[in-house]
């Protein structure tokens, strides 16, 4: 295999219908207004929304049907198109399913009578694992186009404890020390991965050995593995909880874990997405200024701040920000911008720009940030955001075409976006 004919598409999902907590999708799905006049007018218009959105919403309500397995089949055939950037050929595909821990505890719901309740992960990590296996199975030899799925675990500290501390009965009871060296360790198979010179030779291998025992009799024949570890703030998650003690020794244990190991973290990092709870504080524990804190004490964290805080921010960096700062116009608060200086400033820190490809526009942007920021160039990767994506893209296909035809970004950023970058920020 070599490493620089794969085309990478670092940020996609591959989840069925039994995976997210409903309650967040609908959410996502439907606009929440906490303002109670406008939430009711959100309320009223909710139909039409749903209407004027119909095909998109059945396009990924269908995918979504499906088992892992059959999707990640589906997204095979996708790429079956040519994977060329100017007269460069892809001839394999990584990509890196990121699965979400959508636990959280639902405080206030007075309006129904059964409470939606935490939502454990470990059946969408057993289904992710299992579909990837089968999906091996049956098509890693199909003569088409080599597909990779090589999974990030979603991880929410708060469900885990430290040092014996449970603090919280039946909820926080994983962990963290266990299940950071259970899958980050050195022992996936015979190979020294976590961290480990050949990295990418033995998870690459490992795709779809998986079993079907998330707790082996024999430890040291693991057949799970992951590529990194997926944090949602949207979903509770808190990158630097400064009032709580507990939850921040936790945190501090993971990143310290993460760096010394070289264990690569995506975080949702814009506005939209998935939130619980209340918005405004789902969205500032979302903000890339929390990773100003977590990067100046743990420079190594690989992170990757994903979707360069969504095509909004982008369009405004690019076409309002970048060109006013040299006028000395401040800009606190702007997520693209924060973003742009931690990836210009930590050597390990990345962004991604999935789910944003879909829109016109975007990619003249991005060409626009690049030319004036040079030194971010080996910062961003490219991402899909499938299946989510689907509420604005007709398909897998038609999103990585838009990608490779786009005529803005030169041919090498875009090899640095599907390949160098990722590789580094995966494997190095
Ligand atoms: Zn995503």
């Amino acid at each position: 295999m070599s490493g620089e004919k794969i085309f990478y598409d670092i940020h996609l999902h591959a989840f069925d219908l039994s995976h997210p907590c409903l309650y967040a999708f609908a959410r996502r799905i439907t606009p929440v207004i906490e303002t109670p006049l406008l939430g009711e007018i959100a309320g009223a218009i909710t139909p039409l929304l749903w209407l004027s959105k119909k095909n998109e919403i059945l396009n990924l309500l269908s995918v979504m049907e499906r088992g892992v397995g059959e999707m990640l089949t589906l997204l095979q055939k996708d790429l079956q198109i040519p994977l060329r950037i100017g007269d460069f050929e892809y001839d394999e595909v990584v990509i890196t399913p990121l699965m979400m821990d959508f636990w959280y505890t639902l405080a206030d719901q007075p309006h129904i009578n059964y409470k939606f309740i935490p939502k454990s992960v470990v059946p969408q990590t057993l289904d992710t694992l299992n579909g990837i296996a089968d999906y091996w199975k049956q098509n890693s030899t199909n003569g088409l186009k080599k597909m990779r799925p090589l999974p990030f675990m979603g991880l929410n500290t708060q469900r885990c404890h430290l040092n014996g501390q449970k603090v919280i009965p039946d909820v926080n009871d994983t962990k963290l020390e266990s299940l950071l060296d259970k899958y980050f360790n050195s022992n996936i198979a015979k190979g020294n991965i976590y961290p480990g010179t050949n990295k990418f030779a033995n998870i690459s291998n490992n795709c779809g050995r998986f079993n079907g025992e998330l707790e082996p009799s024999d430890p040291t024949n693991l057949t799970n593995y992951f590529a990194g570890i997926k944090l949602y703030p949207g979903l509770g998650f808190d990158p630097w909880p400064t009032n709580d003690d507990a939850e921040m020794e936790k945190v501090a244990y993971l990143y310290k874990t993460c760096a010394d190991r070289q264990i690569p973290i995506t975080v949702h990092c814009s506005d939209g997405g998935y939130k619980i709870g209340n918005i405004k504080q789902a969205e500032d524990r979302t903000h890339p200024r929390k990773w100003k804190h977590v990067l100046e004490r743990y420079e190594n964290l690989k992170i990757n701040l994903a979707h360069f805080g969504g095509r909004e921010g982008i369009f405004d960096y690019a076409y309002y920000r970048l060109i006013n700062s040299d006028a000395g116009v401040s800009s606190a608060g702007s997520w693209t911008e924060t973003i742009a200086e931690l990836i210009a400033k930590y050597e390990n820190a990345y962004t991604d720009i999935s789910y944003a490809g879909h829109y016109d526009g975007v990619y003249a942007a991005l060409a626009k940030i690049l030319a004036k920021k040079p030194n971010i160039a080996g910062k961003i990767m490219y991402g899909s955001d499938f299946s989510i994506n689907l509420l604005d893209s007709f398909g897998y296909a038609e999103y990585t075409k838009q990608f490779l035809h786009d005529k803005n970004i030169s041919d090498n950023h875009k090899r640095m976006m599907c390949n160098a970058n990722p590789a580094k920020f995966l494997w190095k």
